[in-house]
């Protein structure tokens, strides 16, 4: 994604990029599910949504369903998309509070198109006009990563990118200013550059393995530390949504591809052994594991400096979040658009570096924060990892929101943070965390013309999704379907 990104932006511009990777290491071999600014990412770069998704084995995802996490049997959907319309200027959710508060209770998800449409396996693009409903929602993809990566390193060289097969063995550092100034490769060959993105993964080779930059460890919010993943053979139709089971000690991820479902157990290996974990997660696959399952380590938290001298970290080399809200490729894409905007000359201004890692330390501090809220919203107590969850310090930012939503469903707005109020209103909702009261002008309405008005939307949403087609028909459709062998399966496994 960088080497896309940069090659994009600065091609033409005297500026060479040359992409050093092993095949011998490979990559993590993870990673499903996105958020919708990937769209973005792909049109800024050209590149055609049907020529991607076939390329990738792309679903489109309309949000991610939590089931268990507010208490067991609960289930609720993250859309990517608004509930309602604001109402003179109110937000909607304060109307349902206060019919919630009336006695006129009803689900926050049935005034949400893309939710009653996931629900109902069905999708399509939103329309042009943005006033209708089936138009104002966001959409991402569940895709294959490894073949996102082969797809980009094609349009990447392309675009004049040179790819270096080798391994780093060694970084060589300018003395007086402790810079990097090669890389020294297993073959012999030394690379020699300016400027050095680190895009290998947990190792951090050059920003932690050379520059010693630190890592701020966040195990005591997101203690999760585990993983293990296996791909499946699909049941039924592919689904446009990815779900998020929540698990004694830890949560279990399913997110449909074209040709195979992706499944996965993060866990806090304190509570649930490996052999344990592995267990339960292949004694709850829909159908015949396709691989192997693969073991994975982390540790949560982020570099100290994600741009460190001439060095940038971008990817799981800069940090890593559970990825229950789909947002490590995000983040990337975050460090891709911030480096293009700060893009350094040879002298490195200390003000560009200072300007990155204040914006990309906001997007992580506000991601940690939105996840914490899933494991901390939540009234389950039956599990060691649940109990320890509910006697937590949180950062006082998540504490902050979450006292704001109680008292009368008011939404903090970050000054930055790629969740917006609607996000928040679905966690907080759906894991049954009810303000006692709600913003006064939702009064100005008589409590009739509000259940009149909430009526109609509803009515609306669910007439709108009756006339939507099946996902997988409209993938069909649409041409955004790979013709393939169903078998064949890009994952690997260790
Ligand atoms: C359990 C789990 C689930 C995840 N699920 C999601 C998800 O649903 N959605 C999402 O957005 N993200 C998810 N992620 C994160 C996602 O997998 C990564 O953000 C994404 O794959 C990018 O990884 P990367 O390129 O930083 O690292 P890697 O994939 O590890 O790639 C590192 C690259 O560096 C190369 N390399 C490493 N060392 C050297 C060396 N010494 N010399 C030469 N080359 C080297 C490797 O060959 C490889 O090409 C998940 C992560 C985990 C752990």
């Amino acid at each position: 994604m960088t080497a896309a990104g940069l090659s994009n932006k600065y091609k033409d511009l005297g500026i060479s990029i040359e992409l050093v990777e092993s095949n011998q290491i490979g990559t993590i071999g993870v990673g499903e599910a996105t958020l919708p600014h990937i769209r973005f990412f792909n049109q800024a770069l050209g590149i055609d949504e049907r020529d991607f998704m076939r390329a990738t084995r792309a679903t489109f995802k309309l949000g991610i369903e939590f089931c268990d996490w507010g208490t067991i049997g609960d289930r609720y959907i993250h859309p990517f998309g608004d509930y309602g319309e604001p109402i003179n200027g109110v937000d909607f959710h304060h109307f349902w509070l206060r019919l919630w508060q009336n006695g006129h209770k009803s689900r926050l998800d049935d005034y949400s198109y893309p939710i009653l449409a996931a629900e109902s396996g069905k999708f399509q693009l939103p329309g042009p006009d943005n006033s209708e409903i089936g138009s104002n929602f966001g959409y991402a993809y569940q895709f294959d990563s490894s073949l996102y990566a082969k797809f980009l390193r094609t349009y990447s060289e392309t675009n004049g990118v040179v790819r270096t097969e080798g391994k780093v063995i060694d970084a060589i550092l300018t003395p007086e200013t402790g810079f990097v100034e090669s890389i020294q490769l297993e073959n012999g060959k030394r690379i020699e550059a300016d400027l050095f993105i680190d895009c290998s993964g947990f190792r951090g080779v050059l920003i932690e393995q050379a520059l010693e930059t630190g890592y701020d460890d966040w195990s005591q919010w997101l203690p999760c530390n585990r993983a293990v993943a296996v791909p499946c053979e699909a049941a039924g139709p592919s689904l446009p949504f990815t779900r998020a089971t929540a698990r004694d000690a830890g949560w279990q991820w399913r997110i449909p591809l074209q040709h195979r479902t992706g499944n996965g157990y993060v866990y806090w290996n304190e509570f649930i052994s490996d052999d344990e974990a592995t267990h339960q997660l292949m004694s709850t696959l829909e159908g015949p594991a396709l691989a192997d399952p693969k073991q994975l380590y982390f540790k949560t938290g982020k570099r100290r400096k994600l741009w460190n001298k001439n060095v940038v970290a971008i990817g799981l080399s800069g940090g890593f979040l559970e990825p229950l809200e789909s947002t490590s490729i995000h983040l990337i894409q975050e460090g891709i658009t911030a480096l293009i905007e700060m893009f350094p000359d040879q002298n490195f201004e200390a003000t560009d570096a200072a300007e990155y890692n204040r914006r990309m330390d906001l997007n992580f501090d506000r991601v940690r924060d939105f996840l914490l809220l899933h494991y901390v919203a939540t009234q389950r107590d039956d599990s060691e990892m649940w109990r320890y969850f509910r006697n937590m310090t949180l950062p006082d930012s998540l504490t902050e929101k979450i006292d704001a939503w109680n008292t009368r469903g008011y939404l903090l707005r970050y000054e930055q943070g790629v969740f917006l109020p609607p996000s928040w209103v679905a966690v907080m909702a759906g894991q049954n965390l009810m303000p006692t009261s709600y913003d006064l002008r939702a009064n100005k309405l008589s409590l009739e013309d509000v259940l009149r008005q909430t009526e109609a939307l509803k009515h609306s949403s669910y007439a709108a999704v009756a006339n939507t087609p099946d996902h997988a028909d409209f993938l069909d459709k649409y041409g955004a379907k790979a013709r393939f062998e169903p078998m064949t399966s890009s994952f690997s496994s260790v």
